[in-house]
């Protein structure tokens, strides 16, 4: 039968889709099989196939007849492989059998399910009973083989001691898809297994500390991460935790809600520090008034204040810096409700000298005066000589909200080196160690922005380490059986990273080019694209001041739209100025953190009219770095990845949206773990189990007993072509759905 065994073409999509799934097909409506069909609106239902003639084919789904294209059928698995707990287990490993797979032990609370070496972890978004203690002590005991984050954090400590290696947890997903909680599950189990010092309990702590500074309500998340964060958990050599180690990543994304510590300080400070910081209630803040959303549903702010007052407390930040702490959160409230009058005929304008500019002065510990003057006017350099210029309404409303948003991200960067210093106690950091990386997956929207555009090449370059990693995986086994690896097909995103990466000529150098210019805008940096990518396969000038990007998930068109203004950060000299000498109780964390900035080289020329301030580092510049010094950290760890995956946008359990997961799915690689697999050879079996499995279909028999004997018969009795499959030292190695073919025929027989 020859259509059945056709040798699958190499295909260009994630799921090269129809024609890599017509041999099966046609061998499933042959047979009058369970195959997949496609309603209307994109979802698949299964149905039972009664005829077949020329390319129609008439089924039954659900009390139904129909008449559908054969050519559009999808075989579907038998019902004994119904929620399998590792999808490679499927027979045919197509979208709507995988899509099928992880709905059925979602229905069931299983929210774990593996794909190969990848986790995937549906959001139940309820209390689903499979955490605490009895399930660590289950794992811990290898009790269970259920697919758990446990499970994963198990196998990483394991393979950390074994091998002494240091290992890594990567996990990625949308925004909502529970990214957060997974780690802190993955936290909850190391801290367990390597607690006993009292060091786990401060590591735990740094959670609430965290998601309060850096966290904000947005649409799709009540508790959405505004970083990417990587903490790294060191452990001694008896397998104790040691300390720990948090580095972020910035996120330029803005929430619907300000930062929940912002709502928890004017809801939950005792009225001493009220009265000092001069604290006000939520709604006399520009700030925090503008959403229109003060308060979260089933969250008490005042009561979630004290919780992080106490993790403060536990990870060792002292009374006086928690109040200076407290003060520059005011300083940036008050900041926001600043207001300016217009002070000469060119519409020039100076901040109100009224309560508002006078706290602020006082909070961070400068005279008013010297406020004043940088949010009135910007010193500029032309040629050598430095001018004044005076800011009009607009200038100054946008130097007041980056001044804002500065003091706010430097105090950020202080407490979570504050948290390191305390967590490194004694520097009994070992070189053992695992880190868990929670951060934010790739994005493809109608409009996208400068935003997905930081976000996506991030995931670029995550998924090469996936790539390359489950590449070496599949090699090791091939090699280990002693078959030939180079039959296997494997994608690179090279090609993706060069467009981005590449001097001069790549889309950050040029971005950063651009944004240096004063007479740049998206429509000359747009263009300044298309003149000079265009021989980059990967990239396609649209219309407009648009581009396309194809990733390694899919195409993506980017809107550049403000890219530029986005990119430079707006922060001027003069403003630097003021907050390193101000005498607030942290100047030494602005004074340090902005002129190092400051003082690092640019990219590109500086610009006669871009003044002092075109010195600082670009925000894209300042990603890239700080993604390298994550991947620098990755690239020396054993990888365990995790994709999480947000069942619906309604936040609701026990809704499942084929659509939207499916589109995850392809997202965050888990079609493309399957694909790599289905490029290589996907299905094994030892040969015992196989001779024992099939032997009895042998209509002659062997002279042989030897496992590897028979399976060699039975292969050649059924006629499987040799490019199927490869015999190994200890296993058979099939391409995708051979094995479902030799099952049917088992079944009848
Ligand atoms: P973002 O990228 O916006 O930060 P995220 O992927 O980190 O999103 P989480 O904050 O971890 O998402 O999860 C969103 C919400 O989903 C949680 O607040 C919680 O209500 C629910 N959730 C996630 N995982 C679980 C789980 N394992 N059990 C119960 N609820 C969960
Ligand atoms: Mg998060």
């Amino acid at each position: 039968n020859q259509d059945a065994v056709a040798s699958p073409s190499p295909s260009v999509s994630v799921f090269g889709n129809e024609r890599r799934w017509a041999d099966t097909t046609s061998y499933n409506t042959k047979k009058k099989l369970q195959a997949w069909f496609q309603l209307a609106n994109g979802d698949w239902e299964l149905g039972k196939i009664i005829s077949t003639s020329g390319n129609e084919s008439v089924i039954t789904s659900d009390g139904k007849v129909l008449t559908v294209k054969s050519d559009s059928l999808v075989p579907a698995n038998p019902d004994i492989l119904d929620g399998v707990e590792d999808l490679m287990q499927l027979s045919y490993l197509n979208e709507p059998s995988v899509l099928y797979d992880l709905q059925y032990r979602y229905n069931q609370d299983m929210i774990y399910t593996k794909a190969g070496p990848v986790l995937v972890a549906i959001n139940p978004f309820k209390k689903v009973p499979l955490y605490g203690n009895d399930f660590i002590e289950a794992y811990r005991n290898k009790a269970t083989e259920n697919p758990h984050v446990y499970a994963i954090a198990d196998t990483a400590i394991r393979e950390m001691i074994r091998d002494e290696v240091n290992q890594s947890i990567i996990i990625s997903g949308e925004s909502g898809a529970g990214k957060t909680e997974t780690a802190k599950i993955a936290m909850q189990y190391l801290a367990a297994l390597g607690g006993g010092s009292g060091i786990e309990y401060e590591i735990l702590k740094t959670n609430p500390i965290l998601e309060a500074f850096g966290n904000a309500k947005t649409l799709r998340n009540d508790n959405s991460s505004r970083f990417g964060k990587l903490i790294e958990i060191n452990f001694s050599e008896t397998g104790k935790i040691s300390g720990a180690r948090i580095q972020t990543l910035v996120q330029c994304m803005e929430g619907e809600r300000s930062y929940h510590i912002f709502y928890q300080l004017c809801a939950g400070a005792p009225s001493k520090l009220r009265d000092k910081l001069h604290l006000k209630s939520v709604n006399d803040y520009k700030y925090l008034r503008q959403s229109d959303c003060c308060s979260i549903d089933g969250v008490d702010d005042a009561v979630n204040f004290h919780i992080v007052k106490e993790a403060l407390d536990i990870v060792h930040v002292s009374m006086e810096d928690q109040e200076s702490v407290f003060a520059m959160l005011s300083a940036v409230l008050w900041l926001g409700n600043v207001s300016f009058t217009v002070i000469d005929s060119e519409n020039h304008v100076e901040p109100v000298a009224d309560e508002c500019l006078v706290t602020v002065a006082e909070l961070i510990g400068c005279k008013v005066e010297e406020l004043k003057l940088p949010l009135s006017t910007r010193k500029m350099r032309v040629g050598n000589d430095t001018i004044i210029q005076k800011l009009t309404l607009s200038q100054a409303m946008d130097t007041r909200d980056a001044l804002a948003k500065s003091i706010y991200a430097c105090l950020f960067e202080w407490l979570v080196e504050q948290i390191n210093k305390s967590l490194a106690v004694g520097k009994r950091r070992t070189g053992r160690s695992i880190s868990i990386l929670d951060i934010y997956g790739f994005e493809s929207f109608e409009r996208n922005s400068f935003e997905q555009f930081c976000i996506n090449y991030a995931n670029e370059r995550l998924q090469q380490h996936f790539n390359r990693h489950l590449f070496k995986l599949e090699q090791e086994e091939y090699i280990q059986d002693g078959i030939d690896w180079t039959k296997v097909d494997f994608e690179d995103n090279q090609d993706c990273l060069n467009l981005f990466e590449k001097k001069p000529l790549g889309l950050l150098s040029l971005l950063d080019e651009e944004s240096t210019f004063p007479n740049g805008t998206d429509l000359t940096f747009a263009n300044k694209l298309k003149q000079h990518l265009q021989s980059n396969s990967c990239f396609r000038g649209d219309r407009g001041k648009a581009f396309t990007v194809s990733h390694y998930a899919g195409e993506v068109t980017y809107d550049t739209t403000a890219f530029l203004e986005k990119n430079r950060d707006l922060l001027h000299m003069d403003s630097i100025q003021l907050l390193s000498s101000c005498s607030c109780h942290l100047p030494q964390i602005f004074a340090s953190n902005m002129l190092a900035q400051s003082e690092k080289s640019v990219v590109g020329p500086l610009h006669k009219a871009g003044g002092a301030d075109s010195q600082k580092l670009s925000v894209a510049t300042k990603f890239k770095g700080q993604l390298f010094q994550l991947m620098k950290r990755l690239e020396s760890t054993t990888p365990h990845f995790i994709r999480c995956i947000k069942p619906n946008n309604n936040q609701s359990p026990r809704s499942y949206n084929q659509g939207l997961v499916l589109q995850q799915l392809r997202c965050c690689g888990v079609l493309e773990v399957v694909r790599i697999s289905r490029s290589g050879f996907p299905t094994r079996m030892t040969h015992q189990k196989f001779a024992r499995r099939y032997g009895f279909l042998l209509l002659e028999n062997t002279n042989s007993q030897d496992p590897l004997s028979v399976s060699v018969a039975i292969l050649h009795q059924f006629g499987i072509l040799p490019e199927m499959y490869q015999v190994g030292y200890t296993k058979l190695f099939f391409r995708t759905g051979q094995i479902g073919m030799l099952e049917d025929t088992r079944n009848r027989t």
